[in-house]
């Protein structure tokens, strides 16, 4: 008799008991790599489709799949999916919008702390015994007489605005394309030259798309404060990374700390790399023991479209 059970296709991987939930439903399939070949061939008799951050599920990719109903993206972004074409052709695409909107805001906050501190240059002139220099070249600003300008008050911009003004008592502006609603803390909204111009600390949490690629580029890098400090924690491409690499050697901006880059990983010889007064951390935002556990959920969704059910965290909302 043949086999009418659905076929899940993990591109990535996911916990044991998220595995367990898929083998009660349909035949998991596992693969070992999320190229676009091994993709497009794994995909071509498969109803389910789990990635997470690294697999492109590109519309070719879609093309090679005639039966497929469900993509799940265990992750905030759905920049590596063409949602789009996934519309187009009926499949669905769930998520876990809010499953590292914590960690991500945690590393934020961290990577503001660290560059004003200097933690990683400290430490590096400790250990090669440069202990007194390191004291007496360690002159910080304090948080609290900063200003923080948040750009896209969504989520992750809320959660790091919150935390910088409650705990930290930052002055926050921020900007965004839609209003972000009532707020549970002060931030005043500006125009985002007007957030260049008066944040000293420009942190990015908008989604990479047509509108946010490249938004921080070399016209607006000029018109930063030039003691300012930008944190990238939203996506690589998000900012020209040659105009960045310029600003931080001409001194027109004072630090810069990234988690994500374009392309990831950054190769060896790009201008960023011997850029100074840089923390670079792995796309490592989300990953805590608790975002990463929440980022399995998004199997419950998967399994409610396989049983014909609405899902709970859709991309989109008819
Ligand atoms: P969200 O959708 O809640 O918030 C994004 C905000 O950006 C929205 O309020 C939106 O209106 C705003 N926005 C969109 N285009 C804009 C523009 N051109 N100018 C100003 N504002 C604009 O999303 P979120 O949960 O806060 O996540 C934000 C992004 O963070 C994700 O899209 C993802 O790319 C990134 N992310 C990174 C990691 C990581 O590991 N580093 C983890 C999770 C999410």
């Amino acid at each position: 008799m043949p086999d009418r059970r659905p076929r899940i296709v993990l591109a990535e991987s996911f916990d044991a008991s998220a595995m367990e939930k898929l083998r009660a439903v349909g035949n998991v399939v596992t693969l070992d790599a999320c190229d676009e070949s091994n993709l497009k061939a794994a995909v071509a008799e498969c109803d389910a489709l789990l990635v997470r951050t690294r697999s492109r599920v590109s519309r070719e990719v879609l093309e090679c799949a005639p039966k497929l109903r469900v993509i799940g993206r265990g992750g905030t972004g759905l920049d590596n999916i063409d949602v789009e074409a996934a519309r187009e052709r009926g499949v669905a695409v769930v998520y876990t919008p809010g499953a590292s909107t914590d960690a991500v805001a945690d590393l934020t906050v961290g990577m503001m702390i660290a560059l004003l501190r200097n933690f990683v240059g400290c430490d590096h002139m400790v250990r090669e015994g440069k202990f007194r220099e390191a004291r007496d070249s360690a002159y910080a600003r304090e948080m609290s007489a900063l200003t923080l300008g948040i750009i896209g008050m969504g989520r992750i911009g809320r959660a790091v605005a919150r935390r910088c003004r409650n705990g930290f008592h930052m002055s926050v502006v921020y900007n965004d394309i839609v209003s972000p609603g009532l707020l549970d803390f002060a931030a005043t909204p500006l125009s985002k030259a007007q957030l260049f111009g008066q944040a000293d600390i420009i942190s990015l949490h908008v989604p990479l798309n047509e509108s946010t690629r490249n938004l921080i580029d070399a016209e607006a890098l000029k018109q930063f404060k030039k003691d300012s400090l930008l944190i990238n924690t939203s996506r690589g491409g998000t900012i020209d990374s040659l105009a960045l690499a310029s600003a931080l050697k001409s001194g027109a901006l004072a630090a810069a700390a990234l988690d994500v880059f374009d392309p990831e990983p950054l190769p060896a010889s790009h201008p960023l790399m011997d850029a100074p007064n840089t923390l670079f951390t792995p796309h490592i935002g989300s990953r805590s023991i608790h975002g990463l556990a929440r980022m399995n959920d998004v199997v419950d969704d998967v399994i409610r479209v396989l049983q014909g059910l609405p899902p709970l965290q859709p991309a989109w909302t008819d």
